[in-house]
Parts: structure tokens; sequence; C-alpha cells
């Protein structure tokens, strides 16, 4: 109790003026965070401006990234309550936004730019006889290098990187460690089902589901790479799999297609490789890599080698365990859902690097399809997934992992 008071007073005073319940995994008083009400662009390239109506002012950090290029708002936790298409149209030198969640007591806006530009001005106006406080920000268009030069001396000492929490202490605990990761969080929501559903809650809800099972039968240790709404870069969940030493690792998410690239449907397991098994392979690791770049976070900063890794002897090893794994859910999935026409593939996926780690990272179903989306959203489809996901990787461990079943070999 004490330790948490604590907590809320230092937090308190790291971002002022807001008000911070324990943790937002725990519903927040309507009035404790402050509210942002509505949100728009307006300029041209000469010179754009962001507005954003607030329920109260608040602090600010901008900055700048490239490759791609984008502006970054680092605020105190705020409630988004914006239009549901806020953010997907540009304008001026803005081609798109987004906003969310980044940590625990921390959101972002994440500005995708059409070409480099400079922060002009960036400032909360307090609000006055009715008018709500205003976040602004102006942007005026510069060159590459100048851009680049601006990065270079920003001082990042204010920056928020979010890092995942260490993975539990085994405590002597020697059982085999399955690690689960339910895709994006936060700011990076995944895909959006036309009727608003999002990829985030729909794999979390899942993966806490499989945790549940697999915790039951008590012949391995769970560790989650996150448990609430918040962001988790890649490289922190690959991060996560190799300080637990994980005997594997299960990265969760679903899938969409847009109309124009078909109506393919059903479950898909993916492991690592450097050449994609196919295009559509392809194009889905490109758009789950992208995670970090939506979170805003600096790409510099992380490592990008797949193809160096693989060539690593300890690897091969780790290769023939993910597709052995990948059959096997393959095998178990195929009584309770449907499948993808292929359903094991391959393709460069960051968070499935982990070299000493087998993992695989399933796609449930499409979102974009009628018949997968009805599935998602089914209680009684999800219960039966996570059985059959628990009953594979029991089958997996307990042959692969010493200690774990009668013929561990
Ligand atoms: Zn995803």
């Amino acid at each position: 109790m004490a330790l948490g008071t604590a907590r809320r007073v230092v937090l308190a005073v790291l971002f002022a003026g807001a008000v911070l319940a324990a943790g937002h995994a725990v519903a927040a008083e309507p009035d404790s965070y402050p509210i942002a009400t509505d949100v728009r662009l307006g300029g041209d390239e000469a010179q754009t401006r962001f507005i954003l109506d607030l329920s109260r002012k608040i602090d600010l950090h901008a900055f700048t990234l490239a490759d791609p290029y984008r502006v970054v708002v680092d605020i105190p936790e705020v409630i988004f309550k914006l239009p549901p298409k806020a953010g997907e149209t540009g304008r001026g030198l803005v081609k798109a936004f987004r906003f969310g969640l980044m940590m625990e007591g921390g959101s972002r806006i994440v500005l995708d730019l059409v070409k480099p530009a400079r922060i002009d001005k960036a400032f909360v106006m307090d609000g006055s006889a009715g008018d709500p406080a205003r976040l602004v920000l102006v942007l005026v268009p510069t060159d590459r290098d100048s851009f680049l030069r601006k990065i270079a001396l920003d001082d990042k000492t204010n920056v928020k990187v979010p890092t995942a929490p260490e993975p539990p202490p085994a405590n002597g605990d020697s059982r085999p460690v399955l690690v689960l990761d339910p895709g994006h969080g936060g700011i990076d929501t995944g895909t959006r089902a036309p009727g608003g559903e999002m990829e985030k809650d729909i794999v979390l809800d899942l993966a806490k589901r499989l945790r549940d099972r697999i915790e039951k039968s008590g012949k391995y240790r769970v560790v989650m790479t996150r448990t609430d709404d918040t962001f988790i870069p890649l490289a922190e969940r690959v991060d996560i799999a190799r300080k637990a030493q994980a005997s594997l690792f299960m990265s969760i998410h679903a899938d969409y297609l847009s109309h124009r690239e078909g109506d393919a449907q059903g479950a898909t397991v993916y492991t690592l490789s450097d050449k994609a098994s196919d295009p559509e392979a392809a194009k889905l690791a490109e758009e789950e890599n992208r995670a970090d770049v939506i979170a805003g976070i600096d790409l510099k900063t992380q490592p990008n080698d797949v193809a160096g890794i693989l060539v690593d002897l300890a690897e091969r090893e780790t290769k023939t365990f993910s597709l052995q794994f990948a059959h096997k859910l393959v095998g178990e999935l195929k009584g309770v859902t449907r499948l993808h026409k292929d359903p094991i593939k391959s393709a460069g996926f960051r968070v499935l690097r982990a070299p000493d780690v087998p993992s695989a990272l399933i796609e449930l179903g499409y979102v974009s399809n009628k018949d997968d989306l009805k599935s998602l959203m089914s209680e009684a489809w999800r219960e039966q997934m996570a059985t059959s996901i628990a009953k594979a990787i029991d089958a997996y461990l307990s042959t692969h992992v010493a200690g774990a079943g009668t013929d561990a070999n």
C-alpha cells in the first residue's frame, strides 16, 4: 500500500498535473486523466498545424525521427476520446498520425511526415472562457541534411523509451519456460476490423486464456511479454525470451488483407527465414516489423540483421525446432479451426529472431475475412483455440525439453 502511494507520488511529480491511478489496467476514474476531445490539422505544405483539444493543460516533449520521417510528441497519460477515423488522413506535411498509450503514465502521438519538416513551435495553451486547453504543433519544411543534423543535436534525455519489465526470476523453479507474446499494444493497435475490433485486444485475450490453460497443468512456467495495453518494442520481446531462457516463444497475431489482395482465410503459423516462403508472407512480415516505426521508436538503435543470425550453427537447431513446433501446432489446429491453404510459412519476422529460442508466430485468422472475424470474436472459438494451442505446446515441450516429459531426448 505504502509502495503504491510512493509510486503515485513520483509519477505525479514526473508528469505534473496528471493525477495517476495505481495502474492503467485498473479502470481509471473518468476525471483522473486529462482527456483529448478533438484533433485537427490545418495549413498546407509551407506550414502545417496540428491541434489537439484537451480537458486541461499538460506538459509535452516533441522530437523528430528519420527513416521514415516522423514527429513524436510525448505527453502524460491521456484518455483519447477522438473521432473514430482521426489521424487516418493527412494534410500539408503530415501524411497520417496516431496516438495512444506508450507505457504506464505516458501517452504518445506519432505523426508520419510527407517529407522532412522542422518543429517550428510546440506548446500547450491554457483553456479559457469555455475553450479547451490546446496542444499546438507547428511544422515547416526543411531539407534532409538539416533534419538529420537536428536529430543528432537533439537532447534525448527526455525521450521515454518503453522497456519491458524483467522476466520474473525463476526462484529455483526449474520447469521449462514458455514465453507468450501477444502482438502490438498501446499506440500500436495492429489491424482493425471494419467494426472497430482491434488485433491488440483479440490477441491479448487469447494469450491470457492460453496462459491460464498452461499454468493449470503445472508443467511449465509461463512468461508474458505484456499483460495489458502497453507497447513493447520488438527487440524487447525477443530479449524477454532470451533472458528467461525460454524453451519456446510464441507470438500471437491476427492478420488483415485488403480486398485487392483477395480474400484469404484461416490460421497460419510462421517461422523465421531470411527469404520469405512466398510474397504474402514477405508482406506480412514487413507489416508486423513496422510495429516499432508505428510507435515512434528510433530504428537505428535496433538490431536488424536476420540473415547474419541465420548462419549461426546454434541457430540451425533453433530453426529445426521452430519448424517442428509449427508442424505440431498446425496438426493440433486442423480439427478446431480453418487453416490457410498453406498453413506453414516463413519470413523475416524481427520478433522471431532469438538465435537460441525456438520461436513461431501464429496468425489466428484474417480480421478482413467475414467468417474468420466471426470466429475471432467468439468466446467459444477462443476457448477451443487456447485448448488446442496448449496441447501443441505440451506435445512439443514434452518431447524437446529435458525434464518436461517422460520421453524427453
Ligand atoms: Zn499483428
